[in-house]
Protein backbone atom coordinates (compact mmCIF):
# COMPACT_ATOMS: atom_id res chain seq x y z
CA UNK A 1 0.00 0.00 0.00
CA UNK A 2 1.50 3.52 -0.62
CA UNK A 3 1.64 6.15 1.49
CA UNK A 4 2.92 9.35 2.73
CA UNK A 5 4.98 10.33 5.49
CA UNK A 6 5.61 14.42 6.41
CA UNK A 7 8.19 15.94 7.42
CA UNK A 8 10.67 19.48 7.22
CA UNK A 9 12.79 19.36 4.13
CA UNK A 10 16.07 20.02 4.75
CA UNK A 11 18.33 19.11 2.03
CA UNK A 12 16.86 19.68 -1.56
CA UNK A 13 16.46 17.03 -4.14
CA UNK A 14 14.49 13.66 -4.96
CA UNK A 15 16.18 10.26 -3.83
CA UNK A 16 14.53 7.08 -4.10
CA UNK A 17 15.80 3.50 -3.29
CA UNK A 18 15.04 1.20 -0.84
CA UNK A 19 14.45 1.75 2.92
CA UNK A 20 17.04 0.75 5.41
CA UNK A 21 15.83 1.22 8.99
CA UNK A 22 18.45 1.35 11.78
CA UNK A 23 17.91 1.82 15.28
CA UNK A 24 19.53 4.81 17.06
CA UNK A 25 21.86 2.63 18.99
CA UNK A 26 22.62 0.23 16.01
CA UNK A 27 24.02 3.27 13.97
CA UNK A 28 27.34 2.86 14.26
CA UNK A 29 27.45 -0.72 13.20
CA UNK A 30 29.62 -0.75 9.83
CA UNK A 31 27.75 -0.19 6.30
CA UNK A 32 29.64 -1.22 3.14
CA UNK A 33 29.14 -3.73 0.21
CA UNK A 34 31.18 -7.24 -0.17
CA UNK A 35 31.82 -7.98 -3.59
CA UNK A 36 30.85 -11.26 -5.09
CA UNK A 37 33.92 -12.80 -4.66
CA UNK A 38 33.47 -11.90 -0.75
CA UNK A 39 30.15 -12.86 -0.14
CA UNK A 40 31.62 -16.54 0.89
CA UNK A 41 33.65 -15.45 3.24
CA UNK A 42 31.42 -13.41 4.67
CA UNK A 43 28.78 -15.95 5.40
CA UNK A 44 31.65 -17.58 6.73
CA UNK A 45 32.26 -14.92 8.75
CA UNK A 46 28.74 -14.72 10.42
CA UNK A 47 29.09 -18.69 10.87
CA UNK A 48 32.13 -18.97 12.59
CA UNK A 49 30.82 -15.70 15.25
CA UNK A 50 27.30 -17.70 15.66
CA UNK A 51 29.47 -20.79 16.75
CA UNK A 52 31.62 -18.61 18.86
CA UNK A 53 28.18 -17.01 20.47
CA UNK A 54 27.08 -20.61 20.85
CA UNK A 55 29.63 -21.34 22.55
CA UNK A 56 29.91 -18.60 25.35
CA UNK A 57 25.87 -19.26 26.07
CA UNK A 58 26.60 -22.99 26.59
CA UNK A 59 29.78 -22.46 28.99
CA UNK A 60 27.64 -19.60 30.36
CA UNK A 61 25.26 -22.58 31.14
CA UNK A 62 27.25 -24.82 31.98
CA UNK A 63 28.71 -22.96 34.82
CA UNK A 64 25.60 -21.36 36.39
CA UNK A 65 26.35 -21.75 40.01
CA UNK A 66 23.83 -24.30 41.77
CA UNK A 67 22.16 -21.65 43.94
CA UNK A 68 21.18 -19.98 40.68
CA UNK A 69 17.46 -19.33 40.00
CA UNK A 70 16.09 -21.73 37.38
CA UNK A 71 14.80 -18.86 35.35
CA UNK A 72 18.55 -18.14 33.83
CA UNK A 73 19.13 -21.71 32.40
CA UNK A 74 15.75 -20.90 30.84
CA UNK A 75 16.64 -18.16 29.68
CA UNK A 76 19.58 -19.41 28.19
CA UNK A 77 18.00 -21.93 26.57
CA UNK A 78 15.82 -19.11 24.75
CA UNK A 79 19.06 -17.41 23.76
CA UNK A 80 20.49 -20.35 22.26
CA UNK A 81 17.45 -21.26 20.66
CA UNK A 82 16.94 -17.53 19.16
CA UNK A 83 20.91 -17.88 17.73
CA UNK A 84 19.75 -21.12 15.60
CA UNK A 85 16.31 -19.84 14.40
CA UNK A 86 16.76 -19.62 11.08
CA UNK A 87 14.65 -16.12 11.08
CA UNK A 88 17.86 -14.88 12.52
CA UNK A 89 20.95 -16.25 11.26
CA UNK A 90 19.41 -17.97 8.21
CA UNK A 91 17.41 -14.76 7.04
CA UNK A 92 20.68 -12.75 7.77
CA UNK A 93 22.59 -14.57 5.11
CA UNK A 94 20.48 -13.88 2.62
CA UNK A 95 20.94 -10.13 3.06
CA UNK A 96 24.72 -10.97 2.92
CA UNK A 97 23.98 -13.19 -0.35
CA UNK A 98 21.00 -10.81 -2.39
CA UNK A 99 22.21 -7.79 -1.02
CA UNK A 100 25.87 -8.16 -0.34
CA UNK A 101 25.52 -6.04 2.81
CA UNK A 102 28.05 -7.16 5.00
CA UNK A 103 27.59 -9.34 8.00
CA UNK A 104 26.79 -7.20 10.73
CA UNK A 105 24.59 -4.61 8.28
CA UNK A 106 23.14 -7.51 7.25
CA UNK A 107 22.13 -8.41 10.80
CA UNK A 108 21.12 -5.18 12.05
CA UNK A 109 18.68 -5.38 9.25
CA UNK A 110 17.07 -8.57 9.88
CA UNK A 111 16.93 -7.16 13.47
CA UNK A 112 14.79 -4.27 12.50
CA UNK A 113 12.73 -7.07 10.85
CA UNK A 114 11.87 -9.28 13.81
CA UNK A 115 11.86 -6.74 16.45
CA UNK A 116 8.98 -4.72 14.41
CA UNK A 117 7.38 -8.37 14.61
CA UNK A 118 7.88 -8.74 18.29
CA UNK A 119 6.60 -5.40 18.52
CA UNK A 120 3.62 -6.29 17.05
CA UNK A 121 2.83 -9.49 19.06
CA UNK A 122 -0.26 -9.31 21.24
CA UNK A 123 1.11 -11.53 23.97
CA UNK A 124 2.76 -9.69 26.73
CA UNK A 125 4.97 -12.66 26.99
CA UNK A 126 6.46 -13.05 23.28
CA UNK A 127 6.51 -9.30 22.73
CA UNK A 128 9.04 -9.11 25.60
CA UNK A 129 11.21 -11.60 23.94
CA UNK A 130 12.65 -8.73 21.67
CA UNK A 131 15.31 -7.60 24.42
CA UNK A 132 16.53 -11.47 24.40
CA UNK A 133 16.54 -11.05 20.44
CA UNK A 134 18.17 -7.59 20.88
CA UNK A 135 20.85 -9.17 23.43
CA UNK A 136 21.57 -12.46 20.90
CA UNK A 137 22.43 -9.84 17.98
CA UNK A 138 24.45 -8.24 20.75
CA UNK A 139 26.70 -11.09 21.03
CA UNK A 140 27.02 -11.66 17.40
CA UNK A 141 28.05 -8.35 16.82
CA UNK A 142 30.47 -8.23 19.70
CA UNK A 143 31.96 -12.04 18.07
CA UNK A 144 31.91 -10.60 14.45
CA UNK A 145 34.15 -7.29 15.74
CA UNK A 146 37.03 -10.55 17.57
CA UNK A 147 36.57 -12.50 15.02
CA UNK A 148 38.27 -12.83 11.14
CA UNK A 149 37.71 -10.11 8.67
CA UNK A 150 36.93 -7.62 11.65
CA UNK A 151 39.81 -5.67 10.46
CA UNK A 152 37.94 -5.18 7.02
CA UNK A 153 34.41 -4.84 8.88
CA UNK A 154 36.00 -1.88 11.35
CA UNK A 155 37.05 -0.13 8.10
CA UNK A 156 36.06 3.78 8.64
CA UNK A 157 34.75 4.45 5.36
CA UNK A 158 31.12 3.62 5.98
CA UNK A 159 29.92 2.07 2.70
CA UNK A 160 32.65 3.03 1.05
CA UNK A 161 32.64 0.67 -1.56
CA UNK A 162 30.10 1.18 -4.58
CA UNK A 163 28.70 -2.13 -5.58
CA UNK A 164 27.34 -1.47 -9.12
CA UNK A 165 24.27 -2.78 -9.72
CA UNK A 166 22.84 -2.71 -6.43
CA UNK A 167 19.70 -0.81 -5.41
CA UNK A 168 19.68 2.72 -4.02
CA UNK A 169 19.17 3.11 -0.53
CA UNK A 170 18.04 5.30 1.79
CA UNK A 171 18.09 5.68 5.48
CA UNK A 172 15.30 5.84 7.95
CA UNK A 173 16.10 6.35 11.82
CA UNK A 174 14.37 7.70 14.31
CA UNK A 175 16.77 9.94 15.36
CA UNK A 176 20.63 10.26 14.07
CA UNK A 177 23.10 11.99 16.40
CA UNK A 178 24.88 15.10 14.11
CA UNK A 179 28.20 12.72 14.49
CA UNK A 180 26.60 9.85 13.82
CA UNK A 181 25.55 11.73 10.37
CA UNK A 182 28.89 12.54 9.64
CA UNK A 183 30.11 8.85 9.27
CA UNK A 184 27.61 8.45 6.49
CA UNK A 185 29.16 11.08 4.35
CA UNK A 186 30.59 9.79 1.12
CA UNK A 187 28.34 6.04 2.11
CA UNK A 188 25.90 4.17 0.35
CA UNK A 189 22.94 6.46 1.35
CA UNK A 190 21.26 8.18 -1.06
CA UNK A 191 18.66 9.82 0.85
CA UNK A 192 17.68 10.30 4.75
CA UNK A 193 14.70 10.28 6.68
CA UNK A 194 14.25 10.77 10.57
CA UNK A 195 11.63 11.12 13.44
CA UNK A 196 12.83 13.44 15.11
CA UNK A 197 14.64 17.05 14.40
CA UNK A 198 13.89 20.63 13.33
CA UNK A 199 15.62 22.03 10.45
CA UNK A 200 18.42 23.50 11.61
CA UNK A 201 19.29 20.86 13.54
CA UNK A 202 23.27 20.17 13.50
CA UNK A 203 21.65 16.69 12.22
CA UNK A 204 20.00 18.30 9.43
CA UNK A 205 22.90 20.79 9.29
CA UNK A 206 25.50 18.10 8.25
CA UNK A 207 22.22 16.66 6.00
CA UNK A 208 22.47 19.36 4.21
CA UNK A 209 26.16 19.32 3.87
CA UNK A 210 26.36 15.63 2.22
CA UNK A 211 23.94 17.09 -0.13
CA UNK A 212 21.65 14.66 -0.65
CA UNK A 213 18.30 14.55 0.33
CA UNK A 214 16.40 14.48 3.44
CA UNK A 215 13.85 14.94 5.33
CA UNK A 216 13.74 15.31 9.35
CA UNK A 217 10.68 15.70 11.87
CA UNK A 218 8.68 13.11 10.07
CA UNK A 219 7.07 11.88 13.38
CA UNK A 220 6.56 8.24 12.72
CA UNK A 221 8.63 7.46 9.63
CA UNK A 222 10.76 4.50 11.06
CA UNK A 223 7.93 3.14 12.98
CA UNK A 224 5.53 2.98 9.61
CA UNK A 225 8.37 2.26 6.80
CA UNK A 226 9.21 -0.70 6.50
CA UNK A 227 13.01 -2.25 5.86
CA UNK A 228 12.95 -2.97 2.36
CA UNK A 229 10.17 -0.43 1.51
CA UNK A 230 10.42 1.01 -1.69
CA UNK A 231 10.14 5.25 -0.40
CA UNK A 232 10.92 8.52 -2.01
CA UNK A 233 12.08 11.06 -0.27
CA UNK A 234 11.13 14.67 -1.66
CA UNK A 235 13.80 16.46 0.14
CA UNK A 236 12.42 19.97 -1.56
CA UNK A 237 8.96 19.71 0.21
CA UNK A 238 9.44 17.14 2.90
CA UNK A 239 7.60 14.50 1.55
CA UNK A 240 8.29 10.92 1.91
CA UNK A 241 6.31 8.57 -0.09
CA UNK A 242 6.06 4.93 0.95
CA UNK A 243 5.90 1.95 -1.75
CA UNK A 244 4.53 4.75 -4.17
CA UNK A 245 2.34 3.56 -7.87
CA UNK A 246 4.26 3.33 -11.03
CA UNK A 247 2.80 6.63 -12.19
CA UNK A 248 4.47 8.71 -8.92
CA UNK A 249 7.50 6.68 -9.55
CA UNK A 250 8.17 8.22 -13.10
CA UNK A 251 6.73 12.01 -12.26
CA UNK A 252 9.79 11.70 -9.06
CA UNK A 253 12.22 9.65 -11.40
CA UNK A 254 11.13 12.94 -14.32
CA UNK A 255 12.12 15.47 -10.91
CA UNK A 256 15.13 13.71 -10.61
CA UNK A 257 16.79 14.00 -13.71
CA UNK A 258 15.83 18.09 -13.50
CA UNK A 259 17.27 18.64 -10.59
CA UNK A 260 20.58 16.30 -11.54
CA UNK A 261 20.62 18.68 -14.89
CA UNK A 262 20.32 22.09 -12.76
CA UNK A 263 23.00 21.00 -10.42
CA UNK A 264 24.88 20.16 -13.38
CA UNK A 265 24.42 23.44 -15.02
CA UNK A 266 24.95 25.66 -11.44
CA UNK A 267 28.03 23.76 -11.46
CA UNK A 268 29.42 25.58 -14.33
CA UNK A 269 29.61 28.70 -12.38
CA UNK A 270 32.47 27.42 -10.03
CA UNK A 271 35.01 29.79 -11.15
CA UNK A 272 32.40 32.98 -12.02
CA UNK A 273 32.98 35.85 -9.50
CA UNK A 274 30.24 36.47 -7.49
CA UNK A 275 29.21 39.91 -8.96
CA UNK A 276 26.13 41.55 -8.33
CA UNK A 277 24.38 43.90 -11.47
CA UNK A 278 25.50 46.36 -9.71
CA UNK A 279 29.29 45.69 -9.61
CA UNK A 280 29.40 44.80 -5.94
CA UNK A 281 32.04 41.73 -5.48
CA UNK A 282 30.41 39.11 -2.78
CA UNK A 283 32.71 36.62 -0.95
CA UNK A 284 30.96 33.27 -0.73
CA UNK A 285 32.58 30.99 2.01
CA UNK A 286 32.09 27.11 3.01
CA UNK A 287 31.25 26.22 6.41
CA UNK A 288 32.72 22.89 6.98
CA UNK A 289 32.80 20.02 9.74
CA UNK A 290 36.31 18.08 8.59
CA UNK A 291 39.12 18.84 7.76
CA UNK A 292 38.36 16.15 4.68
CA UNK A 293 35.70 18.76 3.40
CA UNK A 294 38.15 21.55 2.83
CA UNK A 295 38.56 19.50 -0.98
CA UNK A 296 34.43 19.89 -1.52
CA UNK A 297 34.88 23.56 0.01
CA UNK A 298 37.45 24.48 -3.07
CA UNK A 299 36.04 22.37 -5.71
CA UNK A 300 32.72 24.69 -4.76
CA UNK A 301 34.55 27.82 -5.64
CA UNK A 302 34.84 29.35 -2.46
CA UNK A 303 36.65 31.75 -1.33
CA UNK A 304 37.63 30.36 1.98
CA UNK A 305 35.98 28.71 4.32
CA UNK A 306 33.91 30.86 7.01
CA UNK A 307 33.26 28.17 9.57
CA UNK A 308 35.06 25.14 10.93
CA UNK A 309 32.92 23.49 13.05
CA UNK A 310 36.12 22.39 14.95
CA UNK A 311 33.45 20.21 17.79
CA UNK A 312 33.07 17.24 14.73
CA UNK A 313 36.71 16.30 16.03
CA UNK A 314 35.60 16.08 20.03
CA UNK A 315 32.41 14.03 19.29
CA UNK A 316 32.17 10.11 19.92
CA UNK A 317 35.88 9.80 21.23
CA UNK A 318 34.65 7.84 24.53
CA UNK A 319 35.47 10.38 26.73
CA UNK A 320 38.83 10.73 25.39
CA UNK A 321 39.61 14.68 23.89
CA UNK A 322 41.95 15.45 20.78
CA UNK A 323 45.60 16.33 22.25
CA UNK A 324 46.40 19.78 21.09
CA UNK A 325 48.99 17.81 18.70
CA UNK A 326 45.98 15.88 17.18
CA UNK A 327 43.73 19.03 16.61
CA UNK A 328 47.13 21.03 15.52
CA UNK A 329 47.56 18.27 12.91
CA UNK A 330 43.47 18.52 11.67
CA UNK A 331 43.72 21.97 11.30
CA UNK A 332 46.72 21.88 9.61
CA UNK A 333 45.05 19.75 6.71
CA UNK A 334 42.48 21.89 6.77
CA UNK A 335 44.59 25.34 6.37
CA UNK A 336 47.13 23.36 3.73
CA UNK A 337 44.36 22.01 1.64
CA UNK A 338 42.97 25.65 1.05
CA UNK A 339 46.28 26.47 -0.35
CA UNK A 340 46.39 30.30 1.23
CA UNK A 341 42.82 31.01 1.71
CA UNK A 342 41.67 31.88 4.97
CA UNK A 343 40.51 29.52 7.02
CA UNK A 344 37.89 30.34 10.09
CA UNK A 345 38.32 28.21 12.54
CA UNK A 346 35.65 27.67 15.43
CA UNK A 347 36.35 27.11 19.22
CA UNK A 348 34.46 23.70 20.39
CA UNK A 349 30.75 24.33 20.12
CA UNK A 350 29.80 21.77 22.20
CA UNK A 351 26.28 20.81 23.89
CA UNK A 352 22.71 21.25 23.27
CA UNK A 353 22.39 19.01 20.18
CA UNK A 354 26.11 18.27 20.32
CA UNK A 355 26.96 16.30 23.15
CA UNK A 356 30.46 14.78 23.19
CA UNK A 357 29.18 11.67 23.78
CA UNK A 358 26.53 9.71 21.15
CA UNK A 359 22.82 10.51 22.43
CA UNK A 360 19.45 10.54 20.94
CA UNK A 361 17.67 14.05 20.89
CA UNK A 362 14.79 12.37 23.35
CA UNK A 363 17.62 11.01 25.73
CA UNK A 364 19.10 14.70 25.55
CA UNK A 365 15.85 16.41 26.05
CA UNK A 366 14.79 14.37 28.92
CA UNK A 367 17.74 12.14 30.99
CA UNK A 368 20.50 15.09 30.97
CA UNK A 369 19.17 18.49 30.64
CA UNK A 370 16.32 20.63 31.49
CA UNK A 371 17.15 23.05 28.65
CA UNK A 372 20.43 21.86 26.69
CA UNK A 373 20.19 24.76 24.42
CA UNK A 374 20.16 27.14 27.52
CA UNK A 375 23.04 25.31 29.43
CA UNK A 376 26.88 24.52 29.08
CA UNK A 377 27.42 25.05 25.90
CA UNK A 378 30.08 26.39 23.59
CA UNK A 379 32.28 29.51 24.95
CA UNK A 380 30.72 28.35 28.47
CA UNK A 381 31.95 25.03 27.76
CA UNK A 382 35.70 26.12 26.91
CA UNK A 383 35.16 28.66 29.39
CA UNK A 384 34.75 25.72 32.20
CA UNK A 385 37.43 23.65 31.12
CA UNK A 386 40.43 26.11 30.77
CA UNK A 387 42.88 23.62 30.06
CA UNK A 388 41.42 22.13 27.01
CA UNK A 389 40.11 25.82 25.95
CA UNK A 390 44.17 26.74 26.03
CA UNK A 391 45.37 23.02 24.37
CA UNK A 392 42.59 24.24 21.61
CA UNK A 393 43.43 27.89 21.21
CA UNK A 394 47.75 26.53 20.81
CA UNK A 395 46.55 24.01 18.38
CA UNK A 396 44.84 26.74 16.20
CA UNK A 397 47.55 29.68 16.56
CA UNK A 398 49.33 26.62 15.30
CA UNK A 399 47.94 25.83 12.65
CA UNK A 400 48.41 29.27 11.48
CA UNK A 401 51.97 29.31 10.38
CA UNK A 402 50.71 27.21 7.45
CA UNK A 403 48.38 29.40 6.17
CA UNK A 404 45.19 32.27 6.86
CA UNK A 405 43.78 31.40 10.17
CA UNK A 406 40.95 33.32 11.56
CA UNK A 407 39.73 32.36 15.56
CA UNK A 408 36.19 32.28 15.83
CA UNK A 409 34.29 32.16 19.12
CA UNK A 410 30.59 30.56 19.91
CA UNK A 411 27.76 31.85 21.31
CA UNK A 412 29.72 34.48 23.55
CA UNK A 413 26.98 36.69 25.18
CA UNK A 414 29.03 38.60 28.48
CA UNK A 415 31.31 40.91 28.35
CA UNK A 416 33.25 38.84 31.29
CA UNK A 417 33.11 35.82 28.53
CA UNK A 418 34.72 37.98 26.01
CA UNK A 419 37.53 39.49 29.11
CA UNK A 420 38.58 35.60 29.79
CA UNK A 421 38.60 34.76 25.87
CA UNK A 422 41.36 37.14 25.76
CA UNK A 423 43.13 36.35 28.43
CA UNK A 424 43.45 32.88 27.37
CA UNK A 425 44.24 33.41 24.46
CA UNK A 426 46.73 35.86 26.00
CA UNK A 427 48.34 32.86 27.69
CA UNK A 428 47.92 30.32 25.07
CA UNK A 429 50.36 32.74 22.91
CA UNK A 430 52.91 33.15 25.56
CA UNK A 431 52.86 29.39 26.08
CA UNK A 432 53.75 28.97 22.48
CA UNK A 433 56.20 31.62 22.67
CA UNK A 434 58.05 30.33 25.61
CA UNK A 435 58.32 26.76 24.03
CA UNK A 436 59.44 28.78 20.79
CA UNK A 437 56.74 28.07 18.76
CA UNK A 438 56.01 29.31 15.57
CA UNK A 439 52.17 31.11 15.16
CA UNK A 440 51.00 34.44 13.59
CA UNK A 441 48.91 36.84 15.30
CA UNK A 442 45.54 35.83 14.34
CA UNK A 443 42.37 37.68 13.57
CA UNK A 444 39.59 36.98 16.23
CA UNK A 445 35.86 37.15 16.11
CA UNK A 446 32.70 36.51 18.17
CA UNK A 447 29.74 34.90 16.48
CA UNK A 448 26.59 36.85 16.75
CA UNK A 449 24.23 34.14 17.98
CA UNK A 450 22.26 35.35 21.29
CA UNK A 451 20.73 38.40 20.83
CA UNK A 452 22.31 40.16 23.73
CA UNK A 453 25.43 39.96 21.87
CA UNK A 454 23.60 41.77 18.92
CA UNK A 455 22.37 44.49 21.11
CA UNK A 456 25.53 45.54 22.46
CA UNK A 457 27.49 45.07 19.40
CA UNK A 458 29.45 48.34 19.79
CA UNK A 459 31.09 47.09 23.00
CA UNK A 460 32.00 43.56 21.19
CA UNK A 461 33.68 45.38 18.51
CA UNK A 462 35.90 47.17 20.43
CA UNK A 463 37.14 43.68 21.20
CA UNK A 464 36.67 41.72 17.96
CA UNK A 465 38.21 41.85 14.52
CA UNK A 466 35.48 40.82 12.74
CA UNK A 467 31.65 38.91 13.81
CA UNK A 468 29.93 36.52 12.18
CA UNK A 469 26.05 36.04 12.13
CA UNK A 470 24.84 32.76 13.51
CA UNK A 471 21.32 33.24 12.58
CA UNK A 472 20.60 28.77 13.26
CA UNK A 473 20.82 30.09 16.98
CA UNK A 474 20.22 33.72 16.72
CA UNK A 475 16.34 32.79 15.67
CA UNK A 476 16.37 29.85 18.43
CA UNK A 477 17.36 32.24 21.24
CA UNK A 478 15.57 35.42 19.77
CA UNK A 479 12.32 33.68 19.50
CA UNK A 480 12.92 30.90 22.16
CA UNK A 481 12.26 28.29 20.13
CA UNK A 482 14.89 25.03 20.18
CA UNK A 483 15.84 24.73 17.07
CA UNK A 484 15.92 20.61 17.52
CA UNK A 485 12.58 20.40 18.15
CA UNK A 486 9.92 19.37 15.45
CA UNK A 487 6.56 19.89 17.58
CA UNK A 488 7.81 23.84 17.33
CA UNK A 489 9.13 24.02 14.04
CA UNK A 490 6.50 25.86 12.81
CA UNK A 491 7.05 29.13 14.86
CA UNK A 492 11.13 28.80 13.93
CA UNK A 493 10.90 31.65 11.75
CA UNK A 494 13.43 33.78 10.49
CA UNK A 495 11.25 36.40 8.99
CA UNK A 496 9.86 37.41 12.63
CA UNK A 497 11.11 40.89 12.31
CA UNK A 498 12.75 40.63 15.66
CA UNK A 499 15.20 38.04 13.69
CA UNK A 500 15.42 40.49 10.91
CA UNK A 501 15.85 43.45 12.85
CA UNK A 502 19.09 41.90 14.69
CA UNK A 503 20.18 40.76 11.94
CA UNK A 504 20.23 44.35 9.94
CA UNK A 505 21.81 46.02 12.68
CA UNK A 506 24.50 43.96 13.64
CA UNK A 507 25.25 43.92 9.53
CA UNK A 508 24.82 47.49 9.68
CA UNK A 509 26.86 48.57 12.74
CA UNK A 510 29.97 46.27 11.76
CA UNK A 511 30.39 47.72 8.19
CA UNK A 512 30.46 51.02 10.33
CA UNK A 513 32.79 50.31 12.54
CA UNK A 514 34.67 49.54 9.61
CA UNK A 515 34.60 45.45 10.33
CA UNK A 516 34.35 42.09 8.41
CA UNK A 517 30.82 40.74 9.35
CA UNK A 518 29.53 37.57 7.78
CA UNK A 519 26.23 35.45 7.58
CA UNK A 520 27.32 31.70 8.67
CA UNK A 521 23.98 30.32 9.47
CA UNK A 522 21.87 28.07 7.26
CA UNK A 523 20.56 31.48 5.86
CA UNK A 524 23.20 32.26 4.27
CA UNK A 525 22.69 29.27 2.32
CA UNK A 526 18.82 29.58 1.48
CA UNK A 527 18.31 31.63 -1.66
CA UNK A 528 15.24 32.84 -0.41
CA UNK A 529 17.28 35.62 1.84
CA UNK A 530 19.84 36.12 -0.56
CA UNK A 531 18.00 39.45 -1.10
CA UNK A 532 17.54 40.44 1.87
CA UNK A 533 20.56 39.80 3.20
CA UNK A 534 22.14 41.90 0.41
CA UNK A 535 20.23 44.90 0.90
CA UNK A 536 21.23 44.82 4.52
CA UNK A 537 24.59 45.00 3.35
CA UNK A 538 26.01 42.17 3.71
CA UNK A 539 29.37 41.16 1.86
CA UNK A 540 30.17 37.65 2.90
CA UNK A 541 28.23 34.76 2.83
CA UNK A 542 29.24 31.34 4.35
CA UNK A 543 27.15 28.28 4.01
CA UNK A 544 27.64 24.57 2.53
CA UNK A 545 29.54 24.05 -0.36
CA UNK A 546 27.28 22.63 -1.89
CA UNK A 547 24.89 25.36 -1.57
CA UNK A 548 26.94 27.99 -3.04
CA UNK A 549 26.17 27.45 -6.84
CA UNK A 550 22.40 28.20 -6.32
CA UNK A 551 23.31 31.36 -3.84
CA UNK A 552 26.32 32.33 -6.86
CA UNK A 553 23.38 32.36 -9.30
CA UNK A 554 21.07 34.22 -7.22
CA UNK A 555 23.84 37.04 -6.46
CA UNK A 556 24.26 37.52 -10.19
CA UNK A 557 21.03 38.23 -10.81
CA UNK A 558 20.65 40.69 -8.09
CA UNK A 559 20.88 44.49 -7.87
CA UNK A 560 22.05 45.27 -4.38
CA UNK A 561 21.39 48.59 -4.50
CA UNK A 562 17.62 48.00 -5.58
CA UNK A 563 17.43 45.38 -2.69
CA UNK A 564 18.91 48.19 -0.52
CA UNK A 565 15.97 50.23 -1.49
CA UNK A 566 12.69 48.13 -0.38
CA UNK A 567 14.58 46.91 3.02
CA UNK A 568 13.26 49.07 5.27
CA UNK A 569 9.65 48.61 3.36
CA UNK A 570 10.17 45.33 4.92
CA UNK A 571 11.83 46.13 7.99
CA UNK A 572 9.10 48.29 8.77
CA UNK A 573 6.15 46.00 7.12
CA UNK A 574 3.52 45.05 9.69
CA UNK A 575 1.78 42.27 8.06
CA UNK A 576 2.98 38.57 8.82
CA UNK A 577 1.22 37.38 6.13
CA UNK A 578 2.94 39.30 3.57
CA UNK A 579 6.23 38.07 5.09
CA UNK A 580 4.95 34.30 4.89
CA UNK A 581 3.95 34.66 1.70
CA UNK A 582 7.14 36.24 0.67
CA UNK A 583 9.32 33.42 2.44
CA UNK A 584 6.88 30.82 0.16
CA UNK A 585 7.36 32.02 -2.97
CA UNK A 586 11.25 32.69 -3.01
CA UNK A 587 11.33 35.27 -0.08
CA UNK A 588 12.64 38.48 -0.22
CA UNK A 589 12.57 38.26 -4.40
CA UNK A 590 8.98 38.88 -4.15
CA UNK A 591 8.68 41.73 -1.82
CA UNK A 592 11.82 43.61 -4.05
CA UNK A 593 10.88 42.60 -7.58
CA UNK A 594 7.00 44.34 -6.31
CA UNK A 595 8.90 47.35 -5.49
CA UNK A 596 11.04 48.48 -8.39
C1 LIG B 1 24.51 29.24 13.88
O1 LIG B 1 24.08 29.13 15.03
O2 LIG B 1 23.92 29.86 12.97
C2 LIG B 1 25.78 28.58 13.51
C3 LIG B 1 26.33 28.78 12.33
O3 LIG B 1 26.33 27.72 14.40
P1 LIG B 1 25.75 26.25 14.66
O4 LIG B 1 24.72 25.97 13.61
O5 LIG B 1 26.89 25.30 14.59
O6 LIG B 1 25.17 26.37 16.02
MG1 LIG C 1 25.38 28.41 16.59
Amino acid sequence: MSFQVFGLPVSRGVAIGRAVLVASSRIDVAHYFVDETRVDAEVARLRVARDAVAGELSLLKRDLPAEAPGELAALLDVHLMLLHDDSLTGATKQWIHERHYNAEWALSAQLEVLARQFDEMEDDYLRERKADLEQVVERLLRALARGPGASFAAAPAVGARDFGGEEPLVLVANDIAPADMLQFKGSVFTGFVTDVGGKTSHTAIVARSMDIPAVVGAREASRIIRQDDWVIIDGDNGIVIVNPSPIVLEEYRFRQRQSELERERLSRLRHTPAVTLDGERIELLANIELPVDAKSALESGALGVGLFRSEFLFMNRGGELPGEDEQFEAYRAAVEAMNGLPVTIRTVDIGADKPLERMSVNELRHEHALNPALGLRAIRWSLSEPGMFRQQLRAILRASAYGKVRMLFPMVAHLSEVKLTLEALAKAKQQLTDAGRAFVDVEIGAMIEVPAAALVLPIFLRHFDFVSIGTNDLIQYTLAIDRADEAVSHLYDPWHPAVLGLIASTIQQARNAGKHVSVCGEMAGDPAFTELLLGMGLRSFSMHPAQIASIKQRILRTDARRCATVLPELLASDDPELRSRSAEVGGASRLIAGGR
